[in-house]
């Protein structure tokens, strides 16, 4: 570290994890600042909007304190609440769960990120990518440099630090979506099988119209291309599509290690995605909140940016074990004919189906 650098912390990335790494960083004092590609930051849209209810959170995660401190998503950022969840399998008999989900406009949630960080003291330079990291020095794409005494690699799967620094792989899915018009009732739907083979696929009813898409795992496609199984998912839907977008989804769950040095990791670029049902922005923002405060501690006095892992071991540790290991089952699983899970799916699985994708034990051996 150096006692030179121009400030405090620089967060490489303004979405979910480094608007909330730097609303906490800035709010124990820290001088941030936070760079984007993006401007505005949020767009365009790469997202099924899809994010549990605070309640809802504080069931999937019980170790994490205060969410109500954490989430404070403004009502312009809430499309629709709904409080039900079918998970259905290939035959389309869903299996219905109460859960109540805030489907978002998730534009206006990441741009009322960004204004809680600033208004904490978090300064933004948006429309800049950042090439590199060397030492303390952050070069962009512009020529420009930057330093701070603490970098945070919040940009998402292909964060410069995490590809630069970090040799560990992920295991990343590729998704792609739609906004269609229509009416599509008030469940959301999960779905599982031959349709999205190794991932899932989903239907979030927005206030009007719904958020529709699918990921899947390439090696499970079976020689079909992603495009396809995408068109003829979107296709059991007849409503006119107004929007067209994809993106990558890290599916292994958080990697070993979040701190080198000076260098810290968080969100999607350190695997903060419970894999057993695709939960990233609530996670991004849980382990945005930890290493902001540990880094205002750090610069405080002394307090190692490694407790950070620490913390975030303590609050999600159990909650990201049962979830990769409900994929890496799962995964199995809907490799079985349509039939079978067909069959699999049943009142008598229900609960098992449940505790899975809410990420706790389905069994006691598993
Ligand atoms: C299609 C799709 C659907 C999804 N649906 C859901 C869902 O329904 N619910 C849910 O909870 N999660 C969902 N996710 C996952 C969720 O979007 C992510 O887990 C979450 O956005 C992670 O937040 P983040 O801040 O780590 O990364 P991001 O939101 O990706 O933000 C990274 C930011 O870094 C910036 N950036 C990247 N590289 C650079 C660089 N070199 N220089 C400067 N800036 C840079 C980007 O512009 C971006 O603003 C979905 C993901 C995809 C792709």
């Amino acid at each position: 570290m150096t006692d030179s650098a121009e400030h405090d912390v620089i967060i490489i990335g303004g979405g979910p994890a480094g608007s909330t790494v730097a609303r906490y960083a800035a709010e124990g004092g820290a001088d941030v600042l936070v760079i984007d590609g993006r401007d505005p930051i949020g767009t365009p849209l790469q997202c099924g909007e899809l994010v549990p209810s605070n309640d809802e959170m504080r069931r999937l995660c019980p170790d994490v304190p205060d969410m109500d401190d954490l989430f404070q998503t403004p009502s312009e950022a809430i499309s629709r609440i709904s409080t039900e969840m079918h998970v259905l399998p290939p035959s389309g008999k869903p299996l219905k769960y109460d859960f109540e989900g805030l489907v978002l406009n998730r534009v206006a949630h990441d741009e009322a990120l960004v204004e809680l960080a600033k208004k904490a003291g978090a300064t933004y330079l948006t429309d800049q990518y950042v090439k590199s990291v060397e030492g303390n020095t952050v070069f962009l794409r512009n020529g420009d440099e930057k330093s701070a005494k603490v970098i945070v690699g919040a940009g998402g799967h292909s964060d410069p630090l995490r590809r630069d620094y970090w040799d560990e792989k992920s295991l990343k899915i590729p998704v792609k979506f739609v906004l269609m018009d229509g009416d599509y009732g008030e469940a959301v739907e999960l779905h599982f099988g031959s349709m999205a083979p190794g991932g899932y696929a989903w239907m979030f009813p927005k206030s009007s119209g719904a958020n529709i898409g699918l990921g899947i795992q390439r090696n499970f496609s079976k020689g079909k291309t992603m495009n396809q199984y995408a068109d003829e998912f979107i296709q059991k839907y007849d409503g006119k599509i107004t929007f067209k977008g994809a993106g990558s989804l890290p599916m292994s769950g958080t990697i070993k290690t979040f701190v080198k040095g000076n260098y810290m990791l968080v969100g999607d670029s350190a695997g903060m995605v419970l894999p057993s049902n695709g939960a990233g922005i609530t996670i991004a923002m849980v382990g945005g909140r930890i290493a902001g405060q540990v880094i205002a501690e750090h610069l405080k006095d002394g307090t190692p940016l490694g407790e950070y892992e620490k913390r975030w071991n303590k609050q999600m540790g159990k909650v990201m074990r049962n979830s990769k290991r409900s994929f890496k089952f799962g995964s199995l699983l809907f490799r079985l004919p349509d039939w079978m899970l067909n069959a699999l799916f049943n009142p008598l699985t229900k609960g098992i189906i449940w505790r899975a994708v809410t990420c706790r034990r389905m069994l006691w051996i598993i």
